[in-house]
């Protein structure tokens, strides 16, 4: 498995630190605790999807691109990402939001991520929620084709087989800090979403014969659909590698009961669990992504899920500048 292989692009902060999380361990009584800080991955307050882009920037260049398109939700960190890569790397940015988020506050319209994307120049469209956001993509392409552009449109989410490659290389940088480090991890954690983080994770992991399960928590979709979604886009991660029958379905895991009410919508543990990190180890976790993941691990720790795991590893995949749209959600107990 050999990504030097795939056109790359230099974006983030690489390796990200692999750190201990003594009083949130100490906390929770349980399995020790890892945290592997992609929410430190640099780029215009980093997050997951920079690894995805170094790969997908970079066939943009290799098309020639002149502006990249993508779409998300109003609060995408997808999107806050990929207009920084944009900037950094001289092409335009056309960012295409989905309404997703019924009764968003003010904060969430104009903060938080969305005012990184004004920073960074993205030309920005609003869409009505349930729009076929690939046809919408397609529609903006074909028009700044007409006026002179090569545009080059990137999925939500950075998820297809390139971008899912930025995975499997946090895959294998994993096992090389375990390895250094002395660490034996039994299992990893994280949040998933559009699919590319958990289907490039196990793809590593399994090209590496590490015999460590993940688990990614849903934010989304239920369980069968997140899977089966996950399992599609392993596979082919894996065919573009040259691994085909690398993966199989028993290999993706999600448990999707930690979604509440909805993407993006705020639920008791995500908050809990942003407070209680916040208040013990200092770290800013995220309401819609990396929360949601952090409350379901805490939550399946105190129902004896990883009851035979003495090391787990939580992939912290960023989120954080949400957190200002997010202000007025949170319930926090400032006087606490
Ligand atoms: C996008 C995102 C995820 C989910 O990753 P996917 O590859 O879309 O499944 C998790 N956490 C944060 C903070 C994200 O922005």
């Amino acid at each position: 498995m050999l990504l030097s292989r795939f056109s790359r692009v230099s974006l983030a902060h690489l390796p990200t630190p692999l750190e201990f999380l003594p009083r949130l361990t100490r906390h929770l009584g349980g399995p020790d605790i890892y945290v592997k800080r992609d929410d430190c991955t640099g780029l215009g307050t980093g997050g997951n999807k920079t690894r995805k882009l170094e790969f997908l920037m970079a066939e943009a260049l290799d098309k020639k691109a002149t502006v990249v398109i993508t779409q998300g939700a109003v609060q995408s960190n997808h999107a806050r990402q990929t207009v920084a890569a944009a900037c950094k790397l001289g092409l335009k940015c056309e960012l295409i939001f989905e309404k997703r988020v019924g009764d968003a506050t003010e904060p969430y319209l104009k903060s938080g991520n969305v005012f990184l994307d004004h920073l960074f120049g993205a030309n920005i469209r609003e869409v009505e929620k349930g729009t076929d956001m690939d046809a919408a993509m397609q529609t903006v392409a074909d028009e700044l084709s007409l006026s002179g552009e090569t545009p080059y449109i990137i999925p939500g989410g950075g998820s297809n087989p390139i971008g899912a490659l930025g995975y499997v290389d946090c895959a294998l940088e994993l096992i090389v800090q375990a390895n250094k480090q002395n660490l034996v991890i039994d299992h990893v954690v994280h949040a998933t979403g559009s699919a590319g983080t958990q289907a490039g994770l196990i793809v590593g992991l399994k090209a590496m014969h590490s015999g460590i399960p993940l688990l990614g928590i849903g934010v989304n979709a239920a369980r069968t659909e997140q899977e089966e979604k996950v399992y599609k886009l392993a596979c082919s991660t894996a065919d573009l590698l040259g691994a085909p029958g690398l993966i199989e379905r028993g290999d993706i895991v999600a448990n999707c009961d930690y979604v509440g009410d909805g993407y993006g919508v705020p639920t008791k543990g995500m908050n809990d669990a942003i407070l209680l990190l916040a208040r013990l180890e200092g770290l800013l976790f995220d309401p819609v992504y990396s929360g949601k993941g952090l409350a379901g691990m805490i939550d399946l720790i105190s129902s004896g899920y990883f009851q035979d795991a003495k090391n787990i590893v939580f992939v912290h995949t960023g989120g954080a500048a949400g957190l200002f749209a997010y202000r007025d959600r949170l319930s926090m107990d400032l006087d606490s």
